[in-house]
């Protein structure tokens, strides 16, 4: 894919240029905005719309990015307490797309490192490699445990040449691929408290989507049969991380944005009014009132359902009951403060067990030594929920004792060391995939594929697992589409000085 399109060259051909039928402009309310003010609108400034933002605003174009946060990034944000920083859950960068990857290491000048990737998992009340490796496994898990796995993927690999079988479920798929005593060590648990769905619910179509950028069960692969997963992110030993936080990279963005055109945050969209297949008008609401815009294009990346339920007049039925029954999971992030130098050499430990509350924990400090005071650290804690849980509703002395008493239990940390805590709630952190979801979605997708001036973008936006690299992929691809529109109308501007009746026909054609 061409991140960044070269402007099309538009010089007209004859055929293009062929003298307009005898009343074609009749019915035509179309016009051609002047090119200096085609404009844009951006609702959400997480990732995928800061990118959009950022390269429509280097192609000299008008953009106004909203965000219903008081800052920008979304999830992808650095917190900043008392001295100490911590992303939303650790957000490591790595990408098999070069363009991005260039994008990103220029937006970031230099302030990147080069992390080197240390993680455990916590299984049978041991540690294990994240990725597994054999040797570890093997002795972790002894030669009864071992030989069962050995003997239950070669009975899978068997039954799959002679029947393969249906494939609707994370657990078809990883049992077909690994074999049930695997499935039921290493991927049930943790699937499940991500998820909070037993893994008969989760579709396959999660394993399509994740197994190109992550996949645990690729890590076990890449242990137990020596496959090197290549163009696996997943088993890559380093990743880039900027000095400051996952959020110096969404900041930088803002601020390129910023040199050209608004970014207003803390500002909600609450309602997107539509007219003959077109968005003409959105309603934007701070703390000082609210104000209704008209835009030419439009990019949505706050959560699809939110879209569906905000779009005036309302989608049919059908269509509303479809965006209500995709679900996201939430998120509640706990984070330690520790006056101690360091708990932990690791970037992340996994903790699949259904005792323990939080599903993952890591250690900023480790991913940037910036991240923590000197002589001090954290430890970030990540409960996967959903906000109707009890654990949603719990106090925030409950939850910081909670992580507390577990991280003790674990070995980490003693109960003097704690200095501070944070605990943040973070609603639609992920996309749930349930087996079903999918005629939803397409149905969804295809009611707003109708608007020619609308976009989805990003992760919540589009409903994908998208990590980083893809939410901003999506972000710039939506703004390559606006640049080849604009310079369209820009060479049509130029063409209507000859003929005005032309250019009002063509532009009707683009903008259908
Ligand atoms: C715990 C966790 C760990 C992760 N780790 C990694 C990782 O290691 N590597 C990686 O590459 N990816 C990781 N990701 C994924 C990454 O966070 C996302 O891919 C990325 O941040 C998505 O960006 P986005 O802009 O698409 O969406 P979002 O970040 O969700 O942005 C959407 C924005 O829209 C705003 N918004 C919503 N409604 C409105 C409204 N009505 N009006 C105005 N604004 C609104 C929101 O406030 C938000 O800022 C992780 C995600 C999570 C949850």
């Amino acid at each position: 894919m061409a991140l960044f399109s070269p402007l099309p060259n538009l010089a007209l051909d004859s055929n293009r240029q062929a003298a307009p039928k005898k009343n074609a402009y009749a019915n035509c309310h179309h016009t051609i905005p002047p090119a200096s003010e085609l404009s844009t609108i951006i609702l959400g400034g997480g990732l995928a719309g800061l990118a959009s933002g950022y390269v429509l605003s280097e192609a000299g174009l008008k953009v106004t990015v909203f965000e219903g946060a008081p800052t920008v990034g979304g999830l992808s944000k650095t917190v900043s307490h008392n001295g100490f920083l911590f992303d939303l859950g650790g957000h490591r960068f790595l990408t098999n797309n070069k363009e991005i990857e260039k994008f990103v290491l220029r937006i970031l000048q230099g302030e990147v490192l080069n992390v080197p990737r240390r993680s455990k998992i916590y299984l049978l009340n041991k540690y294990f490699d994240y990725p597994l490796k054999p040797i570890n496994a093997f002795f972790g898990l002894g030669l009864g445990t071992t030989s069962k796995i050995v003997a239950d993927y070669c009975k899978e690999r068997i039954k799959n040449t002679f029947s393969p079988p249906a494939i609707v479920s994370l657990e078809d798929w990883v049992v077909s691929q690994f074999g049930r005593k695997m499935f039921d060590i290493y991927f049930r648990d943790y699937s499940e408290k991500v998820w909070g769905i037993n893994c008969q619910q989760i579709s396959q179509e999660w394993v399509a989507q994740r197994i190109q950028g992550l996949s645990l069960w690729a890590a076990v692969k890449n242990a137990f049969c020596k496959l090197s997963g290549k163009n696996l992110l997943t088993l890559s030993d380093d990743f880039f991380y900027p000095t400051m936080g996952i959020g110096q990279l969404s900041d930088r963005l803002q601020e390129g944005i910023e040199n050209h055109n608004p970014v207003s945050t803390s500002t909600r969209i609450t309602a997107i009014r539509h007219d003959s297949a077109r968005i003409t008008e959105v309603t934007a609401v701070n703390c000082h009132g609210q104000k209704i815009l008209t835009g030419d294009e439009f990019i949505s990346s706050i959560p699809l359902t939110q879209l569906v339920e905000l779009l005036d007049p309302p989608p049919p039925a059908e269509i509303i009951n479809a965006a209500r029954s995709l679900k996201y999971r939430d998120l509640i992030i706990v984070t330690l403060m520790l006056n101690r130098e360091q708990v932990t050499d690791l970037t992340w430990m996994y903790l699949p067990g259904k005792d323990i509350p939080f599903g993952r924990i890591h250690e900023p400090k480790n991913w940037s030594p910036r991240m923590a005071p000197p002589g001090q650290t954290h430890i970030v804690a990540e409960f996967f929920c959903f906000k109707d849980d009890a654990i949603w509703k719990e106090t925030d002395e409950r939850l910081q004792a909670m992580t507390t008493e577990h991280l003790v239990k674990l070995g980490f940390i003693n109960q003097d060391e704690v200095i501070d805590c944070c605990i943040l709630r973070l609603q639609k952190a992920y996309p749930i995939f349930e087996v079903g979801y999918q005629a939803h979605y397409d149905a969804i997708m295809k009611y707003l594929k109708e608007f020619a001036n609308l976009q989805v973008v990003g992760r919540s936006g589009k409903f994908k697992y998208f990590n980083m690299d893809h939410a901003m992929e999506s972000g710039i691809e939506a703004a390559n589409t606006i640049i080849s529109k604009t310079v369209t109308t820009k060479h049509l501007r130029e063409a209507s000085r000859s003929d005005p009746r032309l250019s009002t026909n063509l532009a009707s054609q683009i903008q259908s």
